[in-house]
């Protein structure tokens, strides 16, 4: 069966967030852990994460995927904004442990000068300074754009993060499709052979979760821009493909068009009537 489901609104609680996700043809979602521009987290109510765990169980909702503030820089000049950063993933960690054994999801972050490798030196140091042996959530690196001096779009600076990870079995990958495209890597005439690349730098093991988006830009622009699935320079024949690709069609797929929640169950729905499986 196809795992999917998309964005969406945490303002109301998890249960909220299930059911909505069930009247939409879902069964997962992602969401984010806080205001996305930061800010303090709604405290955890624990009989609403009771609810939600019931009906989750009920309707085989999992693998759900929290979103960090994207306005997080680990990689800043700025070691009180690298703090920051630490401190407020490392609190969105211990919230998660309320609904175990899913993942959480962050922007590696933008080096704005400072260079890549030293970048690449802080988002690693963050990592090693809040994952824990026993936490039961797994850390995803999402793969960028390259807007700006964003790091993380290419497979290569992904990995060197990795390395520099300890607790290497605590993290893995979110691919987003409008993302790489944008990088330059062309999922829609060589999907095979970005795949291989992959495998080869970072390894299919340690991709764990798909973005679903398609791209208002032409490969290799550097933009994100996300469009909604047909409605881009990606195209719905090669989305039916990554969604079919045997290295795939395991994982969950979020979507992250520009929909609201009825675009949202009629995507999920064209997508599922593609989904051989
Ligand atoms: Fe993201
Ligand atoms: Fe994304
Ligand atoms: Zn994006």
């Amino acid at each position: 069966m196809l795992k999917i489901g998309c964005h969406l609104s945490s303002s109301k609680g998890y249960e909220a967030m299930g059911k909505t996700a069930l009247s939409i043809g879902a069964n997962t979602f992602q969401f984010f852990t806080r205001n996305p521009r930061g800010g303090k987290a709604k405290e955890i109510n624990p009989l609403d994460v009771n609810k939600y765990l019931q009906l989750a169980d009920n309707n085989h909702i999992n693998r759900i995927l929290a979103h960090a503030p994207y306005t997080l820089n680990a990689a800043s000049a700025d070691e009180n904004l690298r703090e920051f950063a630490g401190n407020t993933m490392a609190d969105d960690l211990l919230r998660m442990e309320y609904t175990p054994g899913n993942y959480y999801n962050f922007h590696p972050g933008s080096h704005v000068g400072q260079g890549v490798e030293v970048g690449i030196q802080y988002i690693a140091d963050m990592l090693n300074s809040i994952l824990t042996p026993k936490q039961n959530t797994t850390v995803l690196l999402e793969t960028m754009a390259g807007k700006g001096s964003e790091i993380g779009r290419s497979f290569e600076e992904l990995r060197e993060i990795m390395d520099r990870v300890t607790l290497k079995e605590k993290i893995g990958i979110c691919l987003d499709t409008c993302h790489v495209w944008d990088g330059g890597y062309d999922i829609v005439n060589d999907l095979d052979g970005v795949l291989q690349k992959f495998d080869s730098i970072i390894g299919l093991s340690n991709l764990k979760t798909i973005h679903l988006n398609d791209s208002m830009n032409p490969l290799g622009a550097h933009k994100d821009r996300h469009a909604k699935i047909g409605e881009g320079m990606i195209g719905l024949e090669a989305i039916t493909r990554i969604i079919n690709h045997p290295e795939l069609k395991h994982l969950p797929f979020y979507l992250e068009t520009p929909n609201e929640l009825d675009g949202y169950e009629r995507e999920i729905e064209m997508l599922k009537a593609r989904y051989i499986g």
